[in-house]
């Protein structure tokens, strides 16, 4: 949508294909009765950077007049007590028993001697990573079992690149933050922008601007094959009101996840870019809504369910980042369970599903029982999480080098890049991709070694 807005902006053809009945993707607000949610509140991230600030500078207006910033509010859960999140070093060890304490101040210097004495010399695996950082203790109480639940995976099988997300949380840094140091703005944002009636408004605004400015956004429209002359795509080919429309194109940019959109391409590309494709993996999610009779259950936007116990990963608290959007009376918790596409979890019941979830919110500390649910909803999301497995790059790579041989065709988004970025990421990413079509046109080649560069810094935590 960044970018349709933004070529929009510049006087460019565009036509939207979207297969959904509404914009917005994974960021999209829905209704539930009289409530209105997020898949997961999704806030958009303020970094104190020139680019990130230029960012806001032009997006801002779609948040509306009235727009929230918000202080970043998450917990985890551990062992029964809340904990700021990112973890504050003091309050881990002040928090947990003596015994815990020590164990994970000496294994921390243990960790930090022998990767001194021994550095690393190649690609490690997240657990890997995460006990050379934090030591074993900390590594396990905080990130291995969590991790392991929320990717499936034991994580002495999943590539430390996934450590981007908690980079930042090396105990340096723990320690650092905990003596109110400023780390990089970059990486330690703490503020949110957030539309008080829901995420969808970013973009709805960016899709309006697209029709006000005579182009086309087309729901329910799914893309089916992208037709090939060469090395070129000639015309992309979509389901429309029970029949398959044909567009022709000087070019295209795909948000759609790498292996479905290799598998679209007439003729086909090499059966080895469909093989390296059908090895890149997504985690899905079953979302659990379930509304409760009381105003408020917590202070925070998000809470992290850290102990093994668990089953479900996170809950979030709508009405804590938007109370507009949420009955005065009551309140509604977003419950996260990952699982795979192909396990029996995901076509479990609602109501199963439901029980899952139920059954864990009872364990946390916040003493809610099954009389006080109003109303539950589940909803799911299949691809949403690129799931990165050892060596996953020796699949990826092969694939985006295929699929951008291929001179007018751009990939980007979550799922184009195979990357677990936030959407100011994708916007910015959109609106720097129109801008270059707009005054030189596609350029495949050139516009993958920008995003190979990009990913590898977001792999570097930064
Ligand atoms: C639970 C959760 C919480 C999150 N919270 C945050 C947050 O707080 N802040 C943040 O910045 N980021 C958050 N994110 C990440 C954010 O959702 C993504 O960065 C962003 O949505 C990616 O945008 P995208 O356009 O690349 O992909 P998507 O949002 O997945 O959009 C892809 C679009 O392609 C459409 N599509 C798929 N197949 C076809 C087809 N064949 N034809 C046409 N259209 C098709 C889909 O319907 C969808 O609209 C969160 C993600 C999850 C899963």
């Amino acid at each position: 949508m960044a970018a349709a807005w933004r070529l929009s902006e510049l006087g460019c053809r565009v036509t939207v294909l979207e297969k959904d009945t509404a914009v917005g993707g994974m960021g999209k607000t829905i209704a539930i009765g009289k409530y209105a949610v997020d898949y997961g509140p999704h806030t958009f991230h303020i970094r104190e950077t020139d680019e990130s600030r230029a960012i806001h500078d032009q997006v801002a207006r779609f948040f509306g007049e009235d727009r929230l910033v918000l202080t970043r509010g998450t917990r985890v859960l551990l062992r029964g007590k809340e904990y700021v999140y990112p973890l504050e070093m003091l309050q881990v060890l002040t928090g947990v028993s003596p015994w815990l304490s020590a164990r994970i101040v000496f294994d921390y210097a243990l960790a930090t001697v022998k990767s001194t004495l021994s550095p690393p010399t190649h690609e490690d695996s997240f657990e890997e990573w995460g006990v050379r950082n934090l030591g074993r203790t900390l590594y396990d109480l905080c990130f291995g079992i969590y991790s392991a639940r929320v990717w499936g995976l034991p994580t002495s099988q999943i590539s430390s690149k996934q450590a981007q997300r908690v980079a930042k949380l090396n105990l340096k840094n723990i320690v650092l933050r905990t003596l109110g140091i400023k780390a990089d703005p970059a990486t330690y944002f703490t503020k949110y922008m957030y539309p008080r009636k829901g995420i969808s408004r970013l973009y709805e605004g960016m899709a309006h601007e697209v029709r006000k400015a005579g182009n086309s956004v087309w729901l329910e429209s799914p893309v089916v094959r992208l037709e090939r002359e060469g090395e070129r795509i000639a015309r992309v080919v979509c389901a429309r009101n029970g029949r398959e429309e044909s567009i022709a194109c000087a070019g295209v940019l795909s948000t759609l996840p790498l292996p479905q959109l290799v598998g679209m391409m007439t003729p086909a590309l090499p059966a080895s870019i469909a093989e390296h494709a059908s090895k890149l993996r997504y985690r899905s999610l079953k979302l659990i809504y379930i509304a409760l009779k009381r105003p408020r259950l917590t202070d925070y936007h998000w809470v992290y369910l850290l102990d093994g116990h668990y089953r479900v990963n996170r809950m979030s608290e709508q009405k804590n980042v938007s109370p507009d959007m949420v009955p005065p009376d009551r309140t509604i918790l977003c419950i996260e369970l990952s699982c795979w596409c192909d396990e029996p979890l995901w076509r479990a019941s609602d109501e199963e599903i439901y029980r899952i979830a139920l059954k864990d919110l009872m364990k946390m500390s916040y003493g809610v029982t099954e009389d006080e649910v109003e109303d539950y909803h589940v909803t799911d999301i299949a691809t949403a999480y690129p799931v990165y497995e050892l060596n996953f790059e020796d699949h990826l790579i092969p694939v985006l080098e295929g699929v951008h041989a291929i001179g007018n065709l751009q990939t980007l988004g979550r799922h184009g890049l195979f990357l677990n970025n936030s959407m100011d990421d994708n916007v910015l990413l959109g609106m720097k991709v129109a801008d270059q079509i707009a005054s030189g046109g596609f350029n495949s080649r050139d516009w993958l070694s920008q995003m190979l560069a990009f990913m590898n810094l977001r792999f570097q935590g930064k």
